[in-house]
């Protein structure tokens, strides 16, 4: 181990150099990330990261195209009858639930923030239905203040496969990368590693042969380095030369 060590460097830092490695495939890949919530305000985007847990964001995207359009202010939300509100959300899942938290967070954005989203963790994670995932969309997407990481399911799980965090409660995720992860790149890792585990990085399957960090990344998740239809053709070489 010891002989390890003096190869390598210090495990810090060869750690440290890992992690620059990953954020570097990651700009590569997703040099543009952004949220795929479409919103016009931040009150929108705080309804849309509401609507989209245990839901995708396409499906997120085809409710609120109708239901900003019916309710087009804080008052309209605050004020419709709930069952309404309700059978309006109903296809993102969980609906009674999450009308009841957009219209509590309603009513309290006009009786305690004048009608305005807050623009600080504290406050915002006051509002019914917004826990510290919610907050930092909305904290970095429509206000550019980077508090905190946004720990979703997919960050939950590339992170575990990037051995970024042994963790599994997103509190705890999120303080293990804020700890290594620059502040000036948390709203962009957000982003990032939210399509990375979308469209790569997938829970059943991961197409480890488009993967940006596939060179740095020791998953045991970890699929073969090439497309399956590659890996038929040479094994198909292999058996006839
Ligand atoms: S190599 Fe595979 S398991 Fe590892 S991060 Fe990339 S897609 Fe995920």
């Amino acid at each position: 181990m010891a002989t390890m060590v003096q190869k390598t460097g210090s495990p810090r830092k060869a750690e440290s150099q890992r992690l620059s490695r990953i954020l570097e495939g990651l700009d590569r890949r997703f040099p543009d990330a952004k949220c795929a919530l479409d919103h016009r305000n931040a009150f929108e985007l705080l309804i849309a990261t509401i609507l989209s847990a245990q839901c995708t964001d396409e499906r997120v995207n085809i409710v609120t195209r109708d239901l900003f359009r019916k309710y087009s202010c804080l008052q309209a939300f605050a004020t419709a009858p709930l069952r309404e509100l309700e059978q309006d959300i109903r296809s993102t899942g969980f609906y009674r639930n999450k009308a009841r938290s957009i219209q509590g967070a309603a009513r309290m954005l006009l009786e305690k923030f004048g009608g305005n989203v807050p623009e600080t963790m504290e406050e915002l994670v006051e509002l019914p239905g917004v826990a510290r995932k919610t907050a930092n969309v909305v904290l970095g997407v429509s206000f550019g203040k980077a508090e905190g990481i946004v720990v979703d399911t997919h960050v939950t799980r590339v992170s575990q496969r990037l051995e970024l965090t042994r963790e599994t409660v997103p509190e705890k995720i999120e303080r293990d990368l804020m700890a290594i992860v620059p502040r000036a790149r948390w709203i962009s890792f957000s982003h990032q590693m939210i399509l990375h585990g979308r469209h790569i990085c997938k829970a059943r399957k991961p197409l480890c042969h488009l993967c940006p960090v596939e060179h740095v990344c020791r998953s045991k998740d970890k699929t073969t380095a090439f497309p399956p239809s590659k890996t038929a053709a040479q094994a198909g070489r292999r058996s006839r030369g």
